[in-house]
């Protein structure tokens, strides 16, 4: 049985949060006195001398309206990585509690584990990139507080079968984490609508892939009302700056533009994967739900730096179980795919 309250820290279960100046007023007045800033302005422009809105109202208002998820239910972060790293500051004891991961897997969730001193154990997927859930099984025990679940999976590009998911959100008692950083490129359901039926349910999104908002640094969790409000208690007071807030509000207005360039990307990359299988240094392109191809080539390390050295950068996987002899390739725009693809044509095979 899923208890929130027993999950959580004993030190943030006694928490007295930080109250702000912009927490304790909110209505409207003429005068601000309460928040030391600076009244004349700045050199940028007037908005920016004052301190941004804690919770960021208007937006998660505008979020909730894309995504069909109450205000309430959704904490914004900067970056995915803030959402991954306050959940651990929240709900993991140092040198005590254990979380899961599936690898071969994106890497922060390990990364932000360390960094707080929490036991990482791994699940690895199997052959087909999905999840291992006997093994999963016999690696919880009563300090397993997080199983992070990435899905479509980063770096082998494939979505994890809903009913395992669900199996897991079923059966852990503790969080489960499904990070949809890639969602939009996929043709599978996001899990934010099933919040009502997962107590233990947090699903990340990120406008970093999609939105094409990375620089901004804007990720989003959606959760059951009482795991919002522990997120809330624990994030800095104002993690999201006012620039972010004022941009992602402008961009969620242009969801027709967003939706074309999901559809070339997914496009572009079912051409790239048809373009790349026609290459004798390509050894196998892995289906891909997201922005990206998993690709085993001749001689990775060789083909990386071959590349490297004609100028494009692509990621190196081959040193990661699973995924071997892999490099992983973002898709670009046409001209940066046409110059990739060239390359990877002329490379000769010794
Ligand atoms: N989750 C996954 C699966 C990712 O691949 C990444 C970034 N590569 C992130 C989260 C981090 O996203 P953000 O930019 O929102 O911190």
């Amino acid at each position: 049985m899923f208890q929130l309250d027993k999950l959580l820290r004993d030190n943030i279960r006694q928490l007295v949060p930080y109250s702000s100046a912009r927490d304790e007023f909110k209505g409207e007045a003429q005068v601000f006195l309460d928040a030391n800033e600076n009244s004349l302005g700045s050199p940028l422009t007037r908005w920016y001398n004052r301190y941004p809105d804690p919770l960021q109202w208007k937006l998660k208002e505008a979020l909730s309206k894309v995504k069909g998820v109450e205000p309430k239910h959704i904490f914004l972060g900067n970056g995915s990585d803030e959402c991954i790293d306050v959940l651990y500051r929240a709900f993991c004891v140092p040198g005590k509690d254990n979380i899961i991961i599936n690898p071969p897997t994106y890497g922060m969730y390990e990364v932000s584990a360390h960094i707080n001193d929490i036991e990482v154990r791994r699940a690895t997927l199997l052959d087909d990139f999905q999840l291992d859930l006997v093994h999963l099984e016999n690696l919880v025990d009563e300090n397993t507080k997080i199983i992070w679940i990435c899905s479509p999976n980063n770096p082998t590009a494939n979505s994890m079968d809903r009913q395992d998911v669900e199996t897991v959100l079923n059966n852990f008692p503790g969080l489960v984490v499904v990070d949809e950083a890639y969602i939009n490129f996929s043709r599978h359901r996001s899990f934010i609508q099933e919040l009502a039926d997962y107590p233990n349910l947090v699903v990340l999104q990120t406008m970093s892939k999609a939105w094409g908002l990375a620089g901004l640094r804007l990720g989003m969790a959606f959760a059951s009302e009482a795991i919002i409000d522990v997120y809330n208690k624990v994030k800095p007071p104002y993690n999201i700056n006012q620039a972010t807030q004022e941009l992602a509000l402008k961009a969620l207005e242009e969801t027709g533009q967003v939706n074309d360039m999901i559809r070339a990307l997914v496009s572009m990359r079912e051409q790239m994967h048809n373009q790349l299988a026609e290459l004798p240094v390509v050894r196998k392109i892995y289906p891909s739900d997201a922005n990206f191809l998993l690709v085993k080539v001749v001689d990775a390390r060789a083909v990386y730096q071959y590349l490297l050295d004609q100028g494009i950068v692509v990621r190196d996987r081959s040193k990661v179980a699973l995924c071997e002899g892999c490099l992983r390739i973002t898709v670009g725009t046409e001209s940066e795919n046409r110059k990739l693809l060239e390359a990877l044509s002329q490379y000769q095979i010794t």
